[in-house]
């Protein structure tokens, strides 16, 4: 079986936590230093003229890393993840959801954490240019700014669906195909 040293390798934290994701050839060293230990392999050996190696497909490593904090920018995608891909008026997941504002921007709300909600088209139809309580909406809840997200760099990555069982926010949300 031939794998490029540049396939990808799921890297976990001492306590199984995602970190990130390097090529094979680096996990190999990490794993021939005694710096993280072999969890999955599945791709056969890397043949060197010395020995084999088992290819690695997830590592964990040996010793804890301390995670880089990435706040979280406000985007579409980002409001949609907060919220579930769940429309705020309605509560339906839906494919083609909207970002809408909860005070209009032509009424001066701010796009901020806490006036930006998820809506699907009809509910963003219905409420036109007008806040919630004029258009006889309510709110499923009120909008806030999400957590530091410490899987940001992963999660937007496609990652393979075997790996799921190490993402967490892959078991929390599964998320509709056209999103
Ligand atoms: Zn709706």
């Amino acid at each position: 079986m031939r794998v490029p040293t540049d396939s990808p390798v799921l890297v976990l934290n001492q306590n199984y936590e995602p970190l990130n994701v390097c090529g094979v050839k680096r996990a190999v060293v990490l794993i021939l230093k005694d710096k993280a230990q072999l969890l999955e392999n599945g791709r056969g050996d890397l043949r060197s003229a010395a020995a084999h190696h088992p290819i690695p497909t997830v590592i964990r490593l040996v010793s804890m890393v301390k995670r880089p904090i990435f706040t979280r920018r406000l985007s579409r995608r980002e409001v949609f993840w907060r919220d579930g891909f769940a429309c705020q008026y309605c509560g339906r997941r839906a494919a083609d959801l909207t970002l809408d504002h909860v005070t209009p921007r032509v009424r001066g709300g701010t796009h901020t954490w806490d006036n930006v909600v998820a809506a699907c088209v009809p509910c963003n139809h219905r409420k036109a240019g007008r806040s919630p309580s004029e258009a006889g909406m309510r709110l499923l809840r009120e909008p806030h700014a999400p957590r530091p997200n410490p899987y940001h760099h992963l999660m937007y990555r496609r990652l393979p669906d075997k790996w799921s069982v190490y993402l967490p926010w892959m078991r929390e949300v599964s998320v509709p195909a056209q999103v």
